[in-house]
């Protein structure tokens, strides 16, 4: 199963993304968490890619073609993938048709996840995770049982950089500007399905498996 998950910051793709990857032993590839890691890591990419995180813009397409590349022919993704973050851009969807189209691997469902603007900016202000193992929390809608730590590693949980109002705000600017007309380009293709992702997480993961399957 080749997947693309679409939407607006804090829709829920992540969360979402990484239930139905494990549940289905596929691969999640999300190039924010790529590109936190480089962060972290020091790396040239890091350093290139910093920036534009920190002031909610895009990374430049060539450095996130060259991440999904390099990780779609890596072995994980034989069995099937879920992009999560990917593509933002026009240029980065033609890209992909291109790389796929080398793998003879067509992309099977594009789901695109609809939340109103003043609901993602709650959900991104109280979005906690956690470094160590990559669980997902909210302050408010999936709280952990203890304050501040994770359920599943006890690791610390932090608050991302980018989760402040001011940046979430230009995030969803950005998104409306570059990411929104992938709807589009994939509903002209004849392979997006749209799923709206405003109810709790557990009924949007059951008409997700539905779109999925269908
Ligand atoms: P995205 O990957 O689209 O940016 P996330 O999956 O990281 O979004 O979710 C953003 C925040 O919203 C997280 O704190 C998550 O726990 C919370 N969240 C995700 N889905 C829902 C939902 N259906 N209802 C309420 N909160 C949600
Ligand atoms: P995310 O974790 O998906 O919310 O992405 C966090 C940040 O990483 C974005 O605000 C961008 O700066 C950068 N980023 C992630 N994916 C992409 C992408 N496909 N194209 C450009 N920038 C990206």
């Amino acid at each position: 199963m080749r997947l693309i998950f679409l939407g607006p910051p804090g829709a829920g793709k992540g969360t979402q993304a990484q239930r139905l990857a494990a549940e289905r032993g596929i691969c999640q590839v999300s190039t924010g968490d790529i590109l936190r890691q480089a962060v972290k890591a020091g790396t040239a990419m890091g350093q290139r890619a910093k920036a534009c995180m920190d002031a909610g813009q895009l990374v430049p397409d060539d450095v996130v073609i060259g991440i999904v590349r390099d990780k779609l022919a890596a072995p994980e993704c034989a069995k099937g993938f879920i992009l999560d973050g990917f593509p933002r851009t026009t240029g980065q969807a033609e890209a992909l048709d291109g790389i796929l189209l080398d793998f003879s691997a067509p992309i099977d469902r594009v789901v695109a996840f609809t939340v109103d603007d003043e609901p993602l900016v709650a959900r991104l202000c109280g979005r906690r995770t956690c470094p160590a193992c990559g669980a997902m929390f909210h302050v408010d809608f999936a709280p952990p049982k203890q304050d501040g730590t994770c359920d599943r590693c006890g690791g610390a949980l932090v608050q991302r950089d980018d989760d402040r109002e001011a940046v979430i705000r230009d995030r969803l600017a950005v998104y409306a500007r570059s990411t929104r007309p992938l709807l589009d380009y994939y509903r002209g293709k004849g392979v997006l399905t749209a799923l709206s992702a405003a109810a709790p997480v557990d009924s949007v993961y059951a008409a997700l498996k539905a779109a999925v399957d269908a």
